[in-house]
C-alpha cells in the first residue's frame, strides 16, 4: 500500500510510512493569543507532510489514519465543547465531519449549539481573498450553556471561522481547539480586471 501523507510505497498495512508517522510526533504549536479567545490550542503546525495527511484524512476519513492523528490531544479545562458546525453538503460529501471527530477525542460533554448561515456554500470559496472576504455566519440555537467552552475546529487558516463562530457566543469564557495550524500566508488580493488566471473567459485589462 502507499503512504497518505507522501504517497511513498512501503509493504506494512498502516496508513503512514515511518517519516510521516514520526512528523506527527512533533510537539503542539505554540498559537499567538487572537481576540476574543482566552487561549487558542493547536495540535500540529501544518506544514508538508503534516497538511497533507491532514488534509487525507479530512477529504476521505479513514480509522487508521484517525487512530494516528487523533492521538494525545490536550485540551483545556472548560465546562463544554461546541464543535463548529460545517456546510452540510461538505460533510455529507465526506461521510460525516472531521470536527466532530476531533470533539469526540477530547473528552468534555459535546454541545451542538451553532447554525450556519452562510450566504455562500463553503465549496465556491476557493482564494482565500474569498474566505476573508466572506467569513462564514453563525447563529447561537436556544439552548442553555455553561460558562467556559471550548470552540473546536479542524484547520486553522486565518482565524476568521473561530472568530464568527465566537461573535455568537460572546457572553462566555471562550477557549478554542484547533486539529491543525496552516503557517501564515502572504495575502495579496485579486488583480482589477483578471477574474482568474485560470479563467481564460476572463475579460482582459484594457490597454493604455
Ligand atoms: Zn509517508
Amino acid at each position: 500500500m502507499t503512504c497518505s501523507g507522501c504517497h511513498t510505497f512501503f509493504p506494512i498495512h498502516f496508513p503512514l510510512c515511518r517519516l510521516c508517522w514520526t512528523s506527527l510526533q512533533a510537539p503542539p504549536p505554540i498559537v499567538p493569543p487572537l481576540a476574543p479567545f482566552i487561549s487558542i490550542h493547536a495540535r500540529y503546525l501544518l506544514t508538508d507532510p503534516r497538511y497533507r495527511i491532514i488534509r487525507e484524512w479530512k477529504k476521505n476519513g479513514g480509522y487508521l489514519l484517525k487512530r494516528a492523528i487523533l492521538r494525545d490531544l490536550q485540551a483545556p479545562e472548560v465546562d463544554a465543547i461546541i464543535p463548529i458546525p460545517q456546510d452540510f453538503f461538505r460533510a455529507w460529501r465526506r461521510h460525516g465531519s472531521r470536527t466532530w471527530e476531533c470533539a469526540k477525542a477530547l473528552h468534555a460533554p459535546i454541545i451542538d449549539a451553532l447554525v450556519r448561515t452562510d450566504k455562500t456554500p463553503q465549496a465556491q470559496k476557493t482564494s482565500l481573498f474569498d474566505r476573508i472576504s466572506n467569513p462564514p455566519r453563525f447563529k447561537l440555537k436556544d439552548i442553555k450553556l455553561p460558562k467556559r467552552i471550548l470552540l473546536v475546529d479542524d484547520i486553522m487558516t486565518t482565524g476568521s471561522t473561530l472568530q464568527a463562530a465566537a461573535s455568537a457566543l460572546t457572553a462566555y469564557e471562550l477557549h478554542a481547539f484547533v486539529l491543525g495550524i496552516r503557517p501564515q500566508q502572504r495575502y495579496e488580493p485579486p488583480k482589477t480586471h483578471v477574474l482568474d488566471h485560470r479563467d481564460q473567459t476572463a475579460p482582459k485589462a484594457p490597454e493604455v
